[in-house]
């Protein structure tokens, strides 16, 4: 689906170098690049409050922490989404409360939120999913008239920007109380291994998830709270600090890669391009089409027999997975969720994508169904 090793090889020499650098000063765990990522990823997103940490999931569960959540507690999640956010409420002993998505955008439906809320409700988690916000202009309203958290899971959506009903443009994952996001290397800001970051506009907030990542102590060996060991290592901030400048540039790449494909694929019978969600920018980690009227897993095999690898983001929406069973949700809870989940499909999307590659894909996308 992404190709690592074209992005690579094009900025090499600027990624080498300052791995190198890593290697020379062996300072491998809160190196100075590891600030220096962290104030330029601050500057980036117009954020004061940086911190990074382990990976995304780990992120999500700084922040949960941080917010002084407690077991029994509800957060609203969508019930189409990857599963970090659920798994982090989980794990805490918070009640995950889903919510079903757009149809069309695959966003958090902000319209079924309001029913979702009871006396117990501490927060909302949209999960930018695929690239673009969630619609942040109604949650944000949600959350002021029912005093929410509002924690952004920006792991897909890293580069998307948000215009505020006041007008001002805001990043995905600062219009909240605090925000996440993952490197994994096939997000759209990528490292060599595992990474993430959180980000608030409160410093008290800030320090405390900074608190809670480093076991819990502000002062070496006093510990404060129930902390965790959650780090990016220094040879992964270097790496980001390297890649950071051009992540206007990804983004624009994968958009003219989603463009081509709306163009392609917008009045065909079987297929239905993504929406974008009003006032938000795509950053398309994912582009994501929806197969109707025909069999989305038959194409995925045809597709795969030319050589074009797809995904399925999601296959099973959360109600359904059987690790959720407890929280007793049943099959038809969450239409629209079930239904993506049998009808979605991610064709492939990446910085480096060459214009004989995108027709090849496009062309046999509708040779399937010719
Ligand atoms: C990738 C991802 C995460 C988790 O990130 P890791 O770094 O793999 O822990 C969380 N949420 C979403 C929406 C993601 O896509």
């Amino acid at each position: 689906m992404v190709d690592l090793r074209s992005q690579y090889e094009r900025l090499q020499a600027d990624i080498d170098q300052a791995m190198q650098g890593v290697l020379e000063r062996t300072s491998f765990i809160n190196g100075e690049e590891m600030k220096v990522f962290a104030a330029d990823l601050g500057k980036y997103l117009d954020c004061p409050t940086v911190i990074t940490c382990g990976n995304g999931t780990d992120a999500l569960q700084l922040v949960m922490m941080a917010m002084d959540f407690r077991p029994g507690q509800e957060v609203i999640v969508p019930a189409f989404t990857y599963i970090a956010a659920v798994e982090v409420l989980a794990l805490l002993g918070l009640r995950p409360v889903l919510v079903d998505v757009h149809p069309e955008t695959f966003q958090i439906d902000a319209k079924k939120i309001a029913t979702a809320i009871t006396a117990n409700t501490v927060g909302i988690v949209p999960v930018h999913l695929f690239g673009q916000c969630a619609d942040m202009g109604a949650i944000m309203e949600i959350s002021k008239n029912h005093g929410l958290k509002v924690i952004e899971d920006a792991a897909q959506s890293l580069g998307a920007v948000y215009r505020m009903p006041d007008g001002s443009r805001k990043h995905s994952g600062t219009i909240g109380h605090a925000g996440t996001t993952s490197f994994f290397p096939s997000k759209t800001l990528g490292c060599f291994g595992d990474g993430g970051a959180a980000f608030t506009n409160d410093p008290e907030l800030g320090q405390k998830i900074r608190m809670i990542a480093n076991h819990g102590q502000r002062q070496k060996y006093f510990h404060e709270s129930i902390g965790v060991n959650s780090r990016l290592d220094t040879l992964q901030a270097a790496i980001l600090h390297a890649k950071l400048p051009h992540l206007d540039d990804f983004v624009q790449r994968r958009n003219a890669v989603a463009k081509a494909y709306n163009q392609a694929f917008a009045l065909h019978p079987h297929i239905r391009i993504p929406q974008l969600v009003p006032n938000s920018t795509h950053a398309y980690h994912q582009y994501t089409i929806r197969i109707r009227g025909a069999n989305r897993d038959q194409l995925r095999d045809f597709l795969k027999n030319q050589g074009i690898p797809t995904m399925v983001y999601y296959p099973l929406p959360v109600h359904l997975q059987p690790a959720y069973h407890y929280l007793g949700y049943k099959e038809g809870d969450f239409p629209v969720a079930e239904q993506l989940c049998n009808e979605v499909l991610s064709l492939p999307i990446h910085t480096e994508m060459e214009e004989d590659q995108l027709d090849h894909i496009i062309s046999q996308v509708k040779r399937f169904f010719a």
